[in-house]
């Protein structure tokens, strides 16, 4: 959290230029801008906040990005106590009861083992295996790794500890529903990197989750006695007030109009070592309120926007081009996001809780979404009392054309899948389509070369970070640490030049 005290006065002589207005980088933003740095935020578009997107219309709110996040980092609940906005978050009703689809109809996902013992949602077989797993897993023979796949996939490896039925009917509606993306194609190290590493220590997951889990409280009670750490107990996932925008809606208000660069899209990035002691770096942006690029000179740069249009910049080192042909192309997923409102006497069997996700395998039933959240379940006040709110996912890697549907045909799937699952009738009272054609990168099995190149390209030019989902993780709670860490790199970075004397700069 951030010590008033810790500020630098000093520090408000340097100036730090901030890429991409997401919750990374507006995270980023607000840390160095209370350490006292001058920060300008360049943001592309013409509102801030990235893939967090919330839509109020009507006495009905929405999300078309991110729904929900959680809280396990540190640098997020650091973050939400110094924004005051633990009084506006939103947490769900009934949050652990989650679906998954079996046969064609959701299953309650089972969240304690005689839950699990009693659940229809894994054979006899697979349930001894996962029991049995501290005893039967087995070790990942290298001997499978392909040149173009250099890491384990997520599939490859529950396979190894739990069998074939959890990756069908557990990871590959997870991570369709995270991630868009599926088992086979996901790299393990970069979607699952603690369960990654708890493997690497203990062998088993299970296991090595009790004993984590065991050191965890160790730690925790060494907390109450004031010895060590700082982490909060979490309470699952959880949204804001007028959904996810909340969260960098404030975090925009406290950078505020100074500060943040709306339609300021950035072209291109000079560094100049030596060229004076300070101000090595100089961007150019196009402004839709002028007709003339504009440059911002600064001592660092933390970019937080996506590969993809990373490699569409030019950067200059020295005077002379910076080729980025080191940079691999990243895949991507498309998504579309469809929000529909039913009368709640035209839904015959509404469930209560989180949402329903479905496994690929359950497209021979006939079920063509991904999953959907029962919104105005978790979060009564997003629909009026006599409707249901419902957001629905199409797409991914599992089916990209569908993602690209017309409106229409999205609803026709939509209504179809939600008939088999909650007994919908009739047409929803309302739709709303969004369409992500980026909505997330793909961690592949070769994304260790996207991870090196950008190490590389902070290794070869001073002052310049990188942060956000395309390298630290995903989820929302993951690109705001990522973003935090990229501003402590900078302090350090601009601290330490500034004690160098002139001559070594
Ligand atoms: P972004 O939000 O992508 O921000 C990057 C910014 O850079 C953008 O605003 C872009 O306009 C800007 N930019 C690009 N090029 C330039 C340029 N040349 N100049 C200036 N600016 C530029 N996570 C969860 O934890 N929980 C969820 O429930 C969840 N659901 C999701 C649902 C969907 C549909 C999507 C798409 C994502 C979801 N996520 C979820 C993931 C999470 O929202 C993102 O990973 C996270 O918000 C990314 O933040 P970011 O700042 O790293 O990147």
């Amino acid at each position: 959290c951030i010590d008033q005290r810790e500020t630098n006065h000093f520090s408000s002589r340097k100036r730090v230029a901030v890429v991409g207005a997401g919750v990374s980088g507006l995270a980023a933003a607000y840390k160095l801008k209370s350490h006292g740095f001058s920060v300008t935020v360049l943001e592309a578009d013409g509102r801030a906040g990235g893939k967090l997107r919330s839509v109020s219309y009507n006495g009905l709110i929405w999300d078309e990005g991110a729904n929900t996040m959680t809280e396990s980092e540190p640098e997020v609940q650091c973050l939400f106590d110094d924004l005051g906005l633990r009084e506006k978050q939103q947490f769900p009703i009934s949050q652990s009861k989650r679906y998954i689809v079996r046969n064609g109809l959701p299953v309650l996902v089972p969240t304690d083992p005689i839950a699990l013992i009693k659940s229809n949602i894994l054979s006899t077989k697979s349930k001894f295996q996962i029991i049995l797993e501290p005893f039967l897993w087995k070790k990942y023979s290298t001997s499978k790794v392909s040149e173009d796949d250099t890491d384990e996939s997520v599939g490859g490896f529950f396979q190894r500890h739990f069998g074939k039925e959890v990756v069908d009917y557990l990871i590959d509606p997870i991570v369709a529903g995270t991630s868009a993306g599926d088992p086979d194609s996901l790299s393990m190290s970069h979607s699952f990197p603690e369960l990654w590493n708890i493997e690497k220590r203990f062998g088993s997951i299970l296991s090595g989750l009790v004993q984590s889990k065991l050191s965890t409280k160790k730690e925790n009670s060494g907390v109450r006695n004031g010895t060590t750490g700082k982490r909060k107990p979490t309470r699952g996932s959880f949204s804001f007030q007028n959904g996810m925008q909340t969260l960098t809606d404030t975090l925009s208000k406290e950078l505020g109009e100074d500060v943040l660069k709306l339609r300021s899209e950035v072209l291109s990035l000079s560094y100049n070592a030596g060229k004076s002691a300070s101000q090595n770096w100089s961007l150019t942006y196009s402004s839709d309120r002028n007709s003339k690029n504009l440059i911002a000179d600064a001592d660092a740069v933390i970019m937080t926007a996506p590969v993809c249009n990373v490699r569409e910049m030019k950067f200059m080192k020295g005077g002379i081009p910076f080729p980025l042909n080191f940079l691999p192309e990243v895949a991507y997923l498309p998504l579309s996001v469809m929000i529909t409102t039913f009368r709640k006497e035209s839904v015959k069997r509404p469930l209560e809780g989180f949402g329903v996700l479905v496994p690929s395998l359950e497209q021979q039933n006939g079920l063509r979404t991904l999953g959907t959240l029962f919104s105005s379940m978790m979060f009564p006040n997003r629909a009026s009392n006599d409707e249901y709110l419902y957001t629905t996912f199409i797409g991914g890697s599992r089916n990209r054309e569908l993602a690209k549907s017309s409106t229409d045909e999205l609803k026709q799937i939509v209504t179809s899948d939600l008939r088999q699952l909650l007994g919908v009738e009739g047409e929803p009272t309302f739709v709303n389509h969004f369409y992500w054609s980026k909505a997330f990168p793909l961690y592949g099995r070769n994304y260790d070369s996207v991870v090196k190149a950008i190490e590389t390209m902070e290794k070869s030019l001073p002052g310049f970070f990188y942060a956000g989902n395309h390298r630290d993780g995903l989820s929302v709670g993951k690109s705001i640490a990522s973003g935090c860490k990229a501003a402590d790199l900078v302090i350090s970075y601009l601290e330490s030049s500034t004690h160098q004397p002139c001559a070594e700069q």
